[in-house]
């Protein structure tokens, strides 16, 4: 993949910093209505995205961003995993196949 001019951008929900959306982590409201984690970024549904960060997660819970971004209650299992994501991430956010991935439904 040759396409480093073509990554797509997204913005946080709780900073608005504006990053490659690799960077950044992105959680999922379902067709389903079910929120979600999205270690991959691939999930079908309405999208949002927090920086890999703490202070970014914290922000968006407290202040309600995330479930504005959603239109929808984010549950406290989903903080967590998303939290769990972050440290266990460590700096880089990347995870390919995390064990939420069939925790689903
Ligand atoms: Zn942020």
């Amino acid at each position: 993949m040759t396409a480093a001019r073509h990554r797509p951008q997204r913005s946080c929900v709780a900073c608005r910093q504006v990053r490659a959306k690799s960077e950044l982590v992105r959680i999922v409201r379902t067709p389903q209505g079910d929120v979600r984690l999205d270690p991959v970024g691939k999930l079908a549904g309405r999208g949002a995205y927090l920086c890999p960060s703490l202070r970014c997660l914290e922000q968006a819970v407290k202040q309600g961003k995330l479930s504005r971004a959603l239109a929808s209650p984010i549950g406290p299992e989903v903080i967590e995993a998303v939290r769990e994501a972050l440290s266990e991430a460590g700096t880089e956010a990347k995870a390919p196949e995390r064990r939420f991935a069939d925790a689903g439904a």
